[in-house]
């Protein structure tokens, strides 16, 4: 598994921000949709595409166009709806599935209790959202559900990472032979004993959207 940390002034500018526990809902979902384009550009850095001639006004140019079958993103509910918009504005054709899952706050462990996605994914290149990567519990089985449908590659995209998280995808995907790449804005400490990301931000689903 591939892990990039975005290092760039801007990135840390805003994520300073986020973090704060002073900022606001609204202020929070701006931050979170900046910070997504961001790290989006880095993530498909190695997004599929196909060679195109187009008449400018002077010749014809040689150029590139996002291959088919289009790209797919999928926010994790319900913390990922904060990163959708950021990503489809890089992408605007891509195609969204969803999944929606939680973490069992007793045993720590990922639940899946909704599915909105092409029953085929071969093929596909596809676009995880999920702000914040801690146990890597989430992420391994939505990663893992993707591959079962037939994605070729896929590449999160998480505001945080903690390093327990990346080790548990390193060792749930040691041996897929398939290409994982997770795209973050930070390597935080560590996992604290509640599995909250530390220092993090918190709940990124309340800050996002309140406490429900
Ligand atoms: N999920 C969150 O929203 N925050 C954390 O710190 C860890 C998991």
């Amino acid at each position: 598994m591939e892990t990039l940390v975005v290092d760039h002034p801007l990135v840390a500018h805003k994520l300073t921000t986020l973090r704060d526990v002073r900022t606001d809902s609204p202020t929070f979902r701006r931050l979170a949709d900046e910070l997504v384009t961001l790290l989006a550009y880095e993530a498909t850095r190695d997004v599929r595409v196909s060679e195109v001639t187009v008449e400018t006004p002077v010749s014809p140019a040689h150029g590139v166009r996002l291959s088919k079958p289009y790209p797919l993103v999928v926010p994790i509910l319900r913390a990922g709806l904060g990163m959708l918009d950021g990503m489809t504005r890089l992408l605007p054709t891509a195609e969204v599935g969803f999944l929606g899952m939680i973490r069992n706050e007793s045993t720590l462990q990922a639940e899946t209790y909704a599915t909105r996605l092409p029953d085929d994914l071969s093929g596909r290149q596809c676009f995880v959202v999920d702000p914040m990567l801690a146990t890597g519990g989430t992420l391994a089985a939505a990663v893992q559900f993707l591959f079962d449908r037939g994605a070729v590659d896929v590449t999160a995209i998480c505001l945080l990472a903690a390093p327990e998280g990346l080790a548990h995808m390193d060792k749930v995907f040691a041996n897929s032979g398939k290409p994982i790449r997770v795209v973050t804005a930070a390597l935080d400490e560590r996992l604290n004993e509640s599995g909250y990301i530390v220092p993090g931000l918190g709940d990124a689903g309340d800050r996002l959207y309140g406490v429900v």
